[in-house]
């Protein structure tokens, strides 16, 4: 019989596929070795429940080399109220390599046991108007997680985020009403070595499922044409189009509504110098290649 499925974990040639609620250990078609398809964590399948085996692979939305998984729906990005001093130039970078990769990002402020209520909002006004949900919580004090949990309710999260904001605290909490155990699964091969299978994906209460490493790279930012820099941030969105000249990058041009629109408080000036930071390292990368 012919399922549906997704593919959970990879230990060992095998991968877990959980299908119908039930998760059934599978082996991969032979011909996928031919046409050089690995399947992967994330994967769409179509299993043969009496044979075990994957017998074909939907077009995936996305895949990622680092955590080795296809299909990401969601990027929680974790930032930290206070302690560590968050890094914004790679929250706003992963927020557009989220965006490159069809990925829905989010802005998750925790540790706001340990802020003032003005430093936790200075984090909220200097993305609100972006668009994008952002959720304030305290995974010491368990505050706001039930919000999360009812945001993230389909497809396949990942969090990132600096070291030391919170994140695997953040994935247990997330992970608490699940069987599931949580973490890099250590295994012993036949040899008697301990082996480190890759990222695995926990099926939570809500339907959706929660990759259980933390990390996720920035690196495709790095490919973005300067000219398209700008459609990469949300709040430039109003003014684009309107600048006196047509291929205005609202670095050095006069008469920019993006400039303009910095001055009146309307755009973060914080996003806005980050973003000619940005402009300025691609500008680089590029004349660099054309030499
Ligand atoms: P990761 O490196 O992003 O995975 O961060 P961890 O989950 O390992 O957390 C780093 C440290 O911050 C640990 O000592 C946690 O106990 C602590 N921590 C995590 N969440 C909170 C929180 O909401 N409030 C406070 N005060 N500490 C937290
Ligand atoms: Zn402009």
């Amino acid at each position: 019989m012919k399922y549906e499925g997704i593919i959970l974990r990879q230990i060992s040639g095998f991968y877990d596929v959980l299908s119908d609620e039930d998760v059934i250990q599978c082996k991969a078609r032979g011909i996928f070795r031919k046409e050089k398809i690995t399947p992967m964590v994330g994967d769409k399948v179509t299993i043969d429940r009496d044979e075990k085996i994957i017998i074909s692979i939907s077009n995936r939305k996305n895949q990622f080399k680092r955590p080795l998984v296809s299909n990401i729906e969601h990027l929680g990005i974790v930032i930290a109220a206070k302690d560590p001093v968050p890094d914004h130039l790679l929250i706003d970078k992963l927020i557009m390599s989220a965006l490159i990769n069809k990925i829905t990002p989010s802005l998750v402020i925790n540790k706001t046991d340990l802020a003032s209520k003005e430093e936790s909002e200075r984090f909220e006004n200097e993305y609100q108007n972006t668009g994008y949900s952002i959720f304030k919580i305290s995974c010491k004090e368990q505050i706001g997680i039930n919000d999360l949990k009812e945001f993230y309710s389909d497809g396949i999260i990942c969090l990132a985020g600096q070291s030391g904001v919170g994140k695997s605290s953040l994935i247990n909490l997330l992970c608490a009403d699940t069987s599931q155990q949580v973490g890099e699964l250590s295994i012993r091969n036949a040899t008697g070595k301990h082996t480190t299978t890759h990222a695995q994906i926990v099926p939570l209460p809500t339907g959706a499922m929660l990759i259980d490493t933390p990390g996720f790279s920035s690196i495709d930012v790095e490919d973005i044409a300067p000219q398209r820099l700008h459609y990469y941030y949300a709040e430039f969105d109003p003014y684009l189009g309107h600048c006196h000249f047509d291929d205005c990058m609202h670095d050095f041009e006069p008469k920019c509504v993006i400039k303009k629109a910095v001055n009146d408080g309307k755009v973060p000036s914080t996003r806005y110098e980050r973003y000619v930071s940005i402009l300025r390292s691609l500008q680089d990368k590029k004349g660099r290649n054309i030499r």
